[in-house]
C-alpha cells in the first residue's frame, strides 16, 4: 500500500489532495503518515480521523491541547511546532504533499527530499527561495519533485517524451487576477476584499492577493527558471482571462504544445498523485463550443513592477529569490493588515531587494539552508522597517 504524507492538509491544496485521497479509497487504499496544519485543529484532527494517520501536527504550539483532546483514543499521534513538522517529514512516505504556504514550506519538502521522497510540490516558495539547494538535494538523494503549480504540471506534461534542449520558449499564463480590469490610478487604493475576489480559481487568501499584484507570477517566473532550468529570458508571460490554458511550451521547430483544462487543482494535483499513470479525476470537461473564444493579452509593465522584479532577482540570482520572496511575505501581511495600500507590496519589496543588494551578498551560492534562512530573515526585518514607514506616512 502506497504511503502519503500532507504538509498543509487544511489549506486549499491540502483539502484538495484529501478530496482526491478519499475519493482513491482514503485509509483503504493509502496508508496515511503525516498531517499537518496551522491552527485549524479540529479540521486537521477529522482528517487525521477519515485517513487513520500516524500522527497529526498543528504549526501553532498553543493549540496543541486541542489537537490532544480532538484525537484522545484513537491511537493517532499528535505533536505541534515547527520543529516537529520537520521531523514529521523524516517518517518514511512514498509519496509527499508540499502546500503549506509560503517559506515555512521549505525545511520539511527539503527533509523528504533528503529521504529521497517524490514531492508533490505546490510551494513555489521552495524553488524561490532555494531553487538550486533543492534540486541539488533530490538528485543527490535519488528523490523526484513533481511540480503541483497549475502552470508548471502544465509544462512539465507538455515536456514529456521532449528533449529540455528543444525548448524554444515558455508561456507562463495569467489570469490577471481580481483587479485586472481596473483603472491603473484605482488601484493604489483597492481593498483587501476587492483584491481577494479572484475571477477564476479558488485558492488560499495570500496567493489570490499575489494573484492580483502578479506577484505569484513573478514568483512562478523564477520557479520555471529554477525547476526547469532554462534561460530566463525564455520565460514570458501572457495574460489569459479565461485561464483555460495553463500554460505552454514553444519549440525550436515552432510547434506550440499548450495544456488546456477546467481551472482546478485536483488536476494537477491528481496528475502528481497518479504519475507517471494517468488516472480518470474529478474536474469538468471543456466544452469548445460553448466557450467559443480565447483572449490574451501583454501585462502591463506599469501595473505589475512584481513581473520586472523577478527578473531583476533572477539577474542577480544566489539569495536574491529568499529576500524577495521574505520581503513579499512581509508586504503582503502589512497589506492584509491595511497597513500599507496595494501598490505599495511592490514599492517594500523593490527598496528590501535595493537595501539588501548593497549589504548582503546576494549572489552568494544558495546551496546552504543557513545562508537561505538568514537572507529570509534580514529580509524580513529590513522589509518590516520599509512597510512601517510606508504605513506612518
Ligand atoms: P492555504 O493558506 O489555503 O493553506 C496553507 C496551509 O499551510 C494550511 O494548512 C495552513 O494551516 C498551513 N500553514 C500556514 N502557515 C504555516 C506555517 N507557518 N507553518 C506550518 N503550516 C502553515 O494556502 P494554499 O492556497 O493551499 O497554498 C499552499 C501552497 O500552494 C502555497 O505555496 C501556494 O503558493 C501554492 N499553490 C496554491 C494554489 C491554490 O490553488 N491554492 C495553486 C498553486 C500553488
Ligand atoms: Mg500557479
Amino acid at each position: 500500500m502506497r504511503s502519503i504524507s500532507i504538509f498543509g492538509a487544511t489549506g486549499s491544496i491540502g483539502e484538495s489532495t484529501f478530496d482526491l485521497i478519499t475519493r482513491a479509497g482514503g485509509a483503504g487504499a493509502f496508508r496515511t503518515v503525516a498531517l499537518t496544519g496551522g491552527r485549524n485543529v479540529a479540521r486537521l484532527a477529522e482528517m487525521a480521523r477519515v485517513l487513520r494517520a500516524e500522527i497529526a501536527v498543528c504549526a501553532d504550539e498553543a493549540c496543541l491541547p486541542d489537537l490532544r483532546a480532538a484525537l484522545a483514543g484513537t491511537g493517532i499521534e499528535t505533536a505541534a511546532g515547527t520543529q516537529a513538522i520537520a521531523e514529521a517529514a523524516d517518517r518514511p512516505a512514498d509519496w509527499v504533499m508540499s502546500a503549506i504556504v509560503g517559506a515555512a514550506g521549505l525545511v520539511p519538502g527539503l527533509r523528504a527530499l533528503r529521504h529521497g521522497r517524490t514531492l508533490a510540490l505546490a510551494n513555489k516558495e521552495s524553488l524561490v527561495t532555494a531553487g538550486p539547494l533543492l534540486m541539488a538535494e533530490a538528485a543527490r538523494h535519488g528523490a523526484t519533485i513533481l511540480p503541483v503549480d497549475s502552470e508548471h504540471s502544465a509544462i512539465f506534461q507538455g515536456l514529456v517524451g521532449e528533449d529540455i534542449a528543444a525548448i524554444d520558449r515558455i508561456i507562463l499564463t495569467a489570469s490577471g487576477g481580481a483587479l485586472r480590469d481596473w483603472p491603473l490610478e484605482a488601484l493604489a487604493r483597492a481593498t483587501v476584499t476587492e483584491a481577494l475576489a479572484h475571477p477564476n480559481w479558488s485558492m488560499g487568501q495570500r496567493i489570490t492577493i499575489d494573484s492580483a499584484s502578479m506577484f505569484n507570477k513573478a514568483l512562478e517566473v523564477i520557479e520555471t527558471r529554477e525547476y526547469f532550468g532554462i534561460n530566463p529570458d525564455q520565460i514570458e508571460v501572457i495574460i489569459h482571462p479565461e485561464s483555460l490554458i495553463h500554460s505552454m511550451v514553444g519549440f525550436h521547430d515552432g510547434a506550440i504544445m499548450a495544456h488546456l483544462g477546467a481551472p482546478d487543482m485536483r488536476h494537477p494535483i491528481g496528475y502528481a498523485l497518479n504519475w507517471p499513470n494517468r488516472q480518470p479525476l474529478p474536474v469538468a470537461r471543456l466544452d469548445f463550443a460553448q466557450l467559443a473564444t480565447l483572449t490574451f493579452r501583454a501585462p502591463d509593465m506599469n501595473r505589475y513592477p512584481a513581473l520586472r522584479l523577478c527578473r531583476e532577482v533572477m539577474h542577480i540570482r544566489g539569495l536574491a529569490g529568499a529576500a524577495f520572496n521574505a520581503a513579499k511575505e512581509t508586504a503582503l501581511d502589512y497589506f492584509l493588515d491595511n497597513r500599507i495600500g496595494f501598490m505599495d507590496m511592490a514599492g517594500v519589496v523593490e527598496d528590501t531587494l535595493d537595501a539588501l543588494v548593497s549589504d548582503l551578498r546576494l549572489e552568494t551560492d544558495v546551496l546552504s539552508l543557513e545562508k537561505v534562512l538568514g537572507a529570509d530573515h534580514l529580509a524580513r526585518r529590513r522589509a518590516t522597517e520599509i512597510a512601517q514607514n510606508r504605513s506612518a506616512a
